[in-house]
């Protein structure tokens, strides 16, 4: 009786790490925090898409959120990370520390940039009239150097809010644009899950055969070793234009 209750409890405690707790279900949960808070904003002057799946040049893009009002596009990522969360504006990869955990993700910033220019295409405007912001919710500890919007998600509000300068009119126009290339077919929406881990995997498997060869796993230049303020570390020998950098 007693092994069958520790076989339960075990398998209890493995859906709870590979279900409940995968990175998946944690970054939707977020999303969904965020969701909470967007639809706070008065629908007269925002309209607010969530979770949008857009097609693009035979490709397709996932955007967490944008909210459309008279006073710009806010395009908003969304990261779920608990621990600190180090990183900079222009490096490749951020990293977010648990004590000894170290675990490091493609900047989130460079990521919403990629979202604004899709957006840019499909509506025809200029970068003026976007907003990215990079949300995170409280269970980080933001240790960011960065001139970009990067703030929590109880900031969210009193963020979008500060903009108060009507610069677009027809929103009708804007969403319709955006909705003429939105993706709900739940098949295609898996599918572009996949391939976004595939590509993931593939670039992963770069970084690392780069490392294996002593070569900057961002752009496979060769390394250096550097003598900095703070001591010694390896960088790119294409620094300023890579900035890929680990302690000795
Ligand atoms: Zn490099």
């Amino acid at each position: 009786m007693e092994i069958l209750l520790a076989i339960f409890i075990l398998f209890i405690r493995l859906l709870y790490k590979f279900v409940w707790n995968s990175p998946d279900r944690i970054g939707r949960r977020g999303e969904k925090e965020v969701e909470r808070i967007l639809s706070k904003l008065p629908d007269s002057h925002y309209k607010v898409l969530n979770d949008v799946l857009i097609k693009i040049d035979g490709t397709s893009v996932q955007i967490d959120h944008i909210v459309i009002s008279t006073y710009g596009i806010f395009v908003i990522e969304t990261k779920n990370y608990s621990g600190w969360i180090i990183g900079k504006e222009m490096s490749r990869e951020w990293t977010q520390c648990i004590y000894d955990f170290r675990h490091t993700f493609y900047n989130p910033i460079k990521q919403n940039h990629g979202h604004v220019s899709v957006l840019r295409s499909i509506l025809g405007l200029s970068t003026d009239f976007f907003v990215p912001i990079v949300v995170f919710t409280d269970r980080a500890e933001l240790k960011i150097t960065s001139q970009s919007t990067v703030i929590y998600a109880n900031e969210l509000l009193e963020t979008i809010k500060r903009y108060n300068t009507q610069i677009l009119f027809d929103l009708e126009t804007l969403l319709n644009k955006i909705n003429s290339r939105i993706i709900s077919d739940e098949n295609a929406r898996l599918l572009h899950k996949i391939s976004v881990q595939n590509k993931v995997q593939r670039q992963e498997n770069l970084r690392n055969s780069r490392l294996d060869e002593g070569k900057c796993p961002d752009c496979g230049n060769d390394l250096m070793v550097y003598h900095g303020k703070y001591g010694v570390f390896i960088g790119c020998c294409g620094y300023p234009y890579c900035q890929y950098s680990r302690n000795l």
